[in-house]
């Protein structure tokens, strides 16, 4: 049977993760044709793509393969092999993001250097090659206490990060090419996502704001919008702008800046792609983060990023102490809170503090519903002990 289809174009992503089923989601609303490569067919976007092809996204004739199938190639994690992109685009094929901007963002350091030469605000940084080289620079009083330290490659979720607050951190330091970079005294952790397409529109989405748990290094919930002050929200969406034009993007870029404790805004990473940060654009904007990268892939008219409701984001979490086969519990406790959207990835492992899905619940204006927040921590298992 013939199907019949808004355009007639395959979309192929790399990566099978909860950002690629998402992806998958949206557009099968329009009834796109979307394949996805990824380890295991069992993975969160299996169930949801049109096809999806097992492979390995890291190595090189698994990406040339796949992207020979497929008219444009997208990512919905940056980890890939990019050389593989680079020989696709010589061929002919549509990558988006441009390997370019992948492979830039795939090291810390040249993603520093590239915010530096264009005089986005960034934390000050050095590159070191090895834990050697920074030691030295201790020693000779060019380097002080306190510092970051961030892997300049394969670093995620805070993993390959150390926040170096004195000399008891030394055994501590990655013997890896690194970036140390200022400790800011951060105030507020925030997201803007930005989203271009081939013809230059650009759309910006709200900031949102992060609120971590800095004893388990992870999200503790999100809030769109982030309370800012409307002048920093002005300063943070020109910021996104200006990068979006200067990368030439096609597609989502996710940023996170710090505000510092004086009120400046300070450019921490950005990620070529969906993000976490916009899971919440699904059920509380016009048109959501996954969709507006379909579009702008496409080269199609992007759709109105505004706010249509108040929303805090919750990942839910691998319970701690258990790994192995998922047994999810705490679903009707969840779905019984107003305004409450469950998204479960369908992960058939678990382990602790993976993310296993994520509740956007949309509320009343401003007022943070706390109390909802901690009920949905404290129901949400994936551990046959919790039942
Ligand atoms: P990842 O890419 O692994 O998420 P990030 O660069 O976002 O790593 O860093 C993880 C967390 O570490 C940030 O959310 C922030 O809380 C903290 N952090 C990172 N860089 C700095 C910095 N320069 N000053 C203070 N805290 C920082």
């Amino acid at each position: 049977m013939k199907v019949v289809r808004m355009l007639d174009k395959k979309i192929g992503i790399l990566g099978g993760g909860q950002l690629g089923k998402m992806l998958c989601m949206a557009g099968s609303g329009m009834n796109l044709d979307i394949y996805v490569m990824d380890k295991q067919k069992d993975f969160p976007a299996g169930s949801v793509c049109a096809q999806f092809v097992e492979g390995d996204i890291t190595e090189y004739s698994d990406v040339l393969n796949f992207g020979r199938t497929v008219d444009i190639l997208t990512i919905e994690f940056e980890k890939i092999n990019v050389a593989a992109l680079f020989d696709l685009e010589k061929e002919g094929r549509k990558v988006y993001p441009s390997p370019e901007i992948i492979s830039m963002i795939q090291d810390k350091g040249i993603q520093k250097q590239f915010y530096k030469e264009n005089q986005i605000p960034t934390s000050n940084f050095i590159l070191f090659k090895s834990k050697h080289e920074i030691l030295q620079s201790l020693k000779k009083g060019q380097l002080n206490f306190p510092f970051v330290q961030k892997a300049r490659r394969d670093g995620y979720d805070g993993q390959g990060v150390l926040v170096c607050h004195d000399d008891k951190y030394v055994d501590l330091l990655f013997d890896t090419p690194s970036v140390v970079e200022e400790l800011v005294s951060i105030e507020k952790e925030i997201a803007v996502i930005v989203c271009r397409n081939k013809s230059g529109h650009v759309s910006i989405y709200e900031p949102v704001e992060m609120v971590f748990n800095h004893e388990a290094n992870l999200l503790d919930y999100q809030i769109s919008p982030a309370h800012i002050e409307k002048s920093t929200c002005l300063e943070a969406t020109e910021m996104a702008y200006n990068i979006a034009n200067t990368l030439e993007l096609v597609g989502i870029l996710a940023i996170e800046m710090f505000l510092d404790k004086t009120g400046k805004l300070i450019l921490n990473e950005s990620a070529p792609r969906p993000h976490n940060s916009g899971h919440h654009t699904i059920e509380s904007c016009y048109t959501s983060q996954y969709e507006n990268h379909l579009r702008a892939i496409l080269n199609l008219p992007l759709g109105k990023p505004d706010i249509l409701a108040h929303s805090v984001l919750i990942n839910l979490l691998g319970s701690p102490g258990y790994s192995g086969e998922t047994v999810i519990s705490g679903e009707d406790e969840i779905l019984r809170i107003n305004g409450s959207n469950l998204h479960l990835y369908g992960k058939q492992n678990t382990k602790p503090f993976r993310k296993m899905g994520h509740v956007t619940l949309i509320h009343e204006k401003e007022r943070i519903p706390y109390e909802s927040i901690s009920r949905i921590k404290k129901s949400f298992s994936t551990s046959p002990l919790n039942i």
